[in-house]
């Protein structure tokens, strides 16, 4: 283990050099062309088998190890998002209104310094590798199905991901077995009234007033349909109608997110939508369109692999650096290879306030703590060499 501690820190100054270019050169998700290219063309000096185009830009590499055993896949996803970043750092984004918020491009430069180190010791690896650089993770359906359906998985026998995450000090990591992270949906209600005079509201079906009401009652969803034990959110996050001070807003649209951990739950939320929205609204004499989309499912990490990473995470990490994580309410679409293939999913601390990596994911001053890709990279090995051994020991 120490040797290949001493592996992953000699690439770690590489890691850091292409964060960094990452960082300057982010793509919105479904659009990752160079960032794809930028790595299909290390992967390939490394003598990896690089397949691209897989679901979309996805990028697939494979490494047989020196000796025969399973494959493991690691994944990483590869996006930025449509926030116009406000670091003033030298490595702050170049493409305006783009910017890796969300530490996909520490993800993307970490698995590319974990390939590159198992690589160097290819001969000693009793299994393969298959790397996994997934498109389009922020807007769903996102880039896992697409590969997923391209074959990504096909042969593989465990898969393992990470998030870095800056509400978690540098240094710590965390999971938790079962439900980890949540399923993410998202509504859309457009309310048709009539549109008037804002003098003459007596003639009119006031849009506005409508959606007040409609964003009221959903409140009731989480308090009053939902068992208090189970997590539950339902928000409403954007709110238009309406063009002038005297006119009455004939439609108005809201649209927002729906986050649960529990299947049942999920419908129950859905009927229960569809009843305060139809009743609200027939209340006024308005009527509605209701468009319920299903986001990615739960994420459901597999309990004897999240056993692993509190077993590997304290070999590699220490005691002290690795605990159960609360339920995450962010959703991910790493839920679909844990349908498909037994393995776990790790949160990786990147907060550190002394080197501004403090803000929240998705602010435009996102910044993580770099020495964070360093023990993710430690994680992802650690992880998929311990499953390989333990089948070695069968
Ligand atoms: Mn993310």
């Amino acid at each position: 283990m120490d040797e290949l501690v001493q592996a992953i820190q000699k690439n770690f100054p590489q890691m850091v050099e292409w964060r960094r270019y990452l960082h300057e050169h982010p793509e919105l998700s479904f659009q990752e062309a160079e960032t794809a290219g930028f790595i299909a063309a290390r992967l390939g000096q490394w003598g990896i088998d690089v397949k691209t185009g897989i679901g979309g830009h996805g990028v697939v590499g494979f490494l047989q190890g020196g000796r025969p055993g399973p494959t493991v896949a690691l994944r990483a996803d590869i996006d930025a998002l449509p926030i116009q970043d406000e670091k003033s750092c030298e490595y702050a984004s170049k493409n305006p209104g783009v910017m890796h918020a969300c530490g996909h491009d520490a993800h993307t430069s970490t698995l590319l310094g974990v390939a590159r180190t198992l690589s160097q010791i290819r001969e000693q690896i009793p299994g393969n590798v298959v790397f996994l650089f997934q498109p389009a993770e922020e807007v769903s359906p996102g880039g896992a199905l697409p590969m997923i359906r391209d074959g990504a998985l096909d042969g593989v026998d465990a898969v393992y991901g990470v998030h870095l995450w800056t509400p978690f000090p540098v240094g710590t990591a965390a999971t938790r077995p079962g439900p980890f992270m949540a399923a993410a949906d998202e509504f859309v209600i457009d309310i048709k009234g009539k549109g008037g005079h804002g003098g003459l509201p007596h003639q009119t079906i006031d849009s506005i007033v409508i959606a007040s009401h409609l964003v009221v009652n959903l409140q009731t969803i989480v308090s009053r349909t939902a068992d208090p034990t189970e997590a539950c959110v339902v928000s409403v996050g954007s709110f238009h109608g309406g063009t002038s001070f005297n006119v009455i807003a004939e439609t108005t649209r809201l649209i927002g997110t729906v986050r649960t951990f529990n299947p049942d739950l999920r419908e129950a939320v859905k009927e229960r939508m569809e009843r305060i929205v139809a009743s609200t609204c027939s209340m006024f004499g308005a009527s509605y369109e209701l468009d319920y989309k299903y986001g990615y499912p739960p994420l459901i990490n597999h309990d004897a692999e999240a056993r692993r990473f509190f077993k590997v995470g304290t070999q590699l990490l220490g005691k002290d650096a690795i605990s159960e994580s609360p339920l995450i309410m962010a959703g991910e679409d790493f839920s679909y290879y844990l349908q498909h293939k037994p393995g776990c999913f790790m949160f990786v601390g990147a907060g550190n306030a002394g080197k501004q990596a403090e803000y929240p994911h998705h602010h435009p001053r996102f910044d993580i703590d770099e020495e964070a890709m360093s023990h993710a990279a430690k994680l992802l090995i650690g992880m998929a060499l311990d499953y390989m051994n333990e089948s070695d020991m069968c």
